[in-house]
């Protein structure tokens, strides 16, 4: 039950599998990375310990400098592969902590325009409802910006792209998510010590955030959609 996010200048794989480990702690049953490579989404996942999804990075490789990762803990539908996170739809990849309480609402509302689900999760809307948006002609922001203004519960959201080496967007509603700023790079941590090799520069996302990330750019709206400032902060952790 982490989640983590690199736009960096480095193989983002590594590095986020080291995020995830320093999440371990939060306890988890599986776990997953997307990464963004000139353009092209894929992703990795695996049932148990991290150890099980490096084994498989080893045997087919996942390069990209952009990317999300997570640990799962499964709440909607048991702990197996296809309910691993990242979840993808088409070109949208999302990587979920925490419950979206109206996702059997959202889902019946998708099923109608004739959308069909291959996940037990509540996250896999997200996904396939952020995908709707974008084939209305929203683009992958703000599609995930309208997304996150249908969702109740208590979360916190990290969504990648393909087609798009330089775009984050995160959000949180009851679960913390911290920003992590690096020179020219920017990261997504559940918690600051999950970024502390990366970065000691951190903004907290307040209750009801989205933020939208790029590697020199973070724009952070409040519940209410309003643009916000948050301040960044110099953080020590004893490591
Ligand atoms: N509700 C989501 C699931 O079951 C996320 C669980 C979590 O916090 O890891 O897949």
């Amino acid at each position: 039950c982490g989640i983590v996010g690199v736009l960096g200048n480095h193989e983002a794989a590594p590095i986020l599998v080291e995020a995830l480990k320093r999440l371990e702690y939060r306890g988890y049953d599986s776990a997953g990375i997307a990464t963004v490579n000139s353009g092209t989404l894929d992703r990795r996942r695996a049932v148990g310990k991290l150890v099980n999804l490096s084994d498989l990075l080893v045997h087919e490789p996942l390069a990209g400098k952009s990317g999300i990762g997570h640990t799962r803990w499964a709440t909607h539908g048991a702990p197996n592969v296809v309910n691993a996170h990242p979840h993808r739809a088409g070109p949208v990849a999302v990587v979920h902590n925490g419950i979206i309480e109206n996702f059997r609402e959202l889902r019946e509302e998708l099923a109608k325009a004739g959308i069909s689900f291959v996940t037990e999760t509540d996250t896999e809307t997200v996904a396939l409802m952020t995908q709707h948006y974008m084939n209305e002609g929203l683009s992958a922001a703000d599609a995930a910006l309208k997304t996150l203004s249908r969702l109740d519960g208590a979360f916190a959201l990290a969504f990648l792209f393909e087609g798009e080496d330089d775009l984050i967007v995160a959000a949180r509603k009851g679960s913390p998510l911290a920003i992590g700023h690096g020179d020219g790079e920017m990261f997504v941590g559940s918690d600051a010590i999950a970024l502390s090799p990366l970065t000691d520069r951190i903004t907290y996302l307040e209750e009801g955030d989205s933020a939208v990330l790029t590697r020199t750019s973070f724009e952070i709206r409040d519940a209410n959609g309003n643009l916000a400032n948050r301040a960044v902060k110099k953080i020590e952790i004893d490591q």
